[in-house]
């Protein structure tokens, strides 16, 4: 690859496209004629103002969201809104539902019990998580404020094929780690949320998309200011200081997506990529997914080897040979290899060659 960089296969922090990374460096000491970084810049400069409304147009279009929804950057990453979810659309005390799918709805989950009345309503705990819970007739609360789910679980590397029946409660989904991997229907959420680093940008920040009407919801006053949505949509994501830079670098990534084609451009690459990866651990007799066919993601690919020592061994090399951060979550053990749209299809192709010479080595020494 170009500049000695590697194939980083990594849950996040993650590759970025090149071509954005060329152009955010291009513009790195003197923005645009400004006469400074976008580092250095004031966050109420009309040169910064252009970079965010560009940055909101062009996600508004990517994505084709709806003009009754806004659309926030709010920093503290994925993590803060398993707090402000429930702290802005669930009264003090009142009921929410949640789908636990795998590590990161059981945080937000465990999150939200402490302002509620939070119930699980589906989990795939049984099945440590290789397969979604049935969720095709899921006992939603009457009085519950939303359902909840984690549409990509980066860590068991699963994700709905069909978006749950929330019987008419609203639907709030963290798509950290499948944000802008394939076109989304907005209207079917109430909210979306997104930490960047995994499919967008440099850590920091969350995309939050959030229906309008549901900024209007009554919240305890005791709700720190920084929490509250109806706070950073009615000072356009600009309060207080926002990460100016990983704005700059999101509008950028957005405007790539849009210019190579679009989501389903996207979407059509992404499954052609993970096409390549899981056709290579159905087939092999060394390495095998974990998780059923039908929920599989087109993102985060976890598989074992036969024994934990052939893992530690294939990760070892890997590394070696250019295949940097294999190594699967410590939680999960095995492999895991993080394929987000910036990763090129030839890096993963390299990777399933160098899998396949590995089995057959492994092979001949048994
Ligand atoms: C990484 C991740 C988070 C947490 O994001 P931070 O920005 O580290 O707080 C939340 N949800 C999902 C699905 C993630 O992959």
């Amino acid at each position: 690859m170009k500049y000695d960089r590697v194939y980083n296969f990594s849950a996040g922090p993650a590759m970025m496209p090149e071509p954005v990374l060329e152009e955010i460096r291009s513009e790195l000491l003197n923005y645009r004629g400004s006469g400074m970084s976008v580092m250095e810049m004031s966050h109420r400069s009309p040169v910064f103002q252009q970079i965010l409304q560009e940055a909101k147009a062009d996600l508004r279009a990517l994505m084709d969201i709806p003009e009754d929804y806004e659309i926030l950057f709010i920093q503290g990453g994925g993590t803060v809104q398993f707090s402000m979810v429930p702290l802005n659309l669930m009264p003090r005390g009142g009921k929410a539902d949640y789908i636990i799918s795998g590590h990161w709805s059981r945080l937000a989950f465990k999150e939200a019990q402490k302002f509620g009345d939070v119930q699980a309503i589906a989990s795939g705990e049984d099945c440590h998580f290789s397969a979604l819970p049935d969720y095709s007739d899921l006992p939603v609360r009457e009085d519950a404020s939303y359902v909840y789910i984690c549409e990509n679980e980066t860590i068991h590397g699963l994700t709905y094929p069909t978006l749950p029946d929330t019987k008419g409660k609203i639907l709030v989904a963290d798509q950290s780690s499948m944000f802008l991997s394939r076109p989304c229907d907005v209207r079917k959420y109430g909210l979306i949320f997104a930490g960047v680093q995994k499919n967008v940008g440099p850590a920091g920040l969350a995309v939050v998309i959030i229906r309008r009407d549901l900024l209007d919801r009554e919240i305890d006053p005791q709700v720190p200011v920084y929490l509250r949505y109806g706070i950073h949509a009615g000072q356009d994501s600009l309060y207080n200081t926002p990460n100016c830079w990983g704005i700059y670098c999101c509008g950028k990534v957005f405007r790539y997506l849009r210019e190579m084609g679009g989501l389903s451009e996207m979407a059509r690459r992404n499954e052609e990529k993970a096409a390549v990866l899981y056709r290579y651990l159905d087939s092999s007799k060394l390495f095998h997914a974990a998780v059923r066919k039908e929920y599989r993601s087109l993102m985060n690919v976890p598989f074992f080897a036969s024994t934990p020592e052939q893992e530690t061994k294939a990760v070892a090399a890997a590394k070696a040979a250019g295949f940097d951060n294999l190594k699967g979550h410590r939680t999960v053990g095995g492999l895991r290899a993080s394929i987000y749209n910036a990763m090129p299809k030839e890096g993963v192709e390299a990777l399933v060659q160098f899998l396949r010479d590995f089995e057959a080595k492994e092979m001949k020494g048994a």
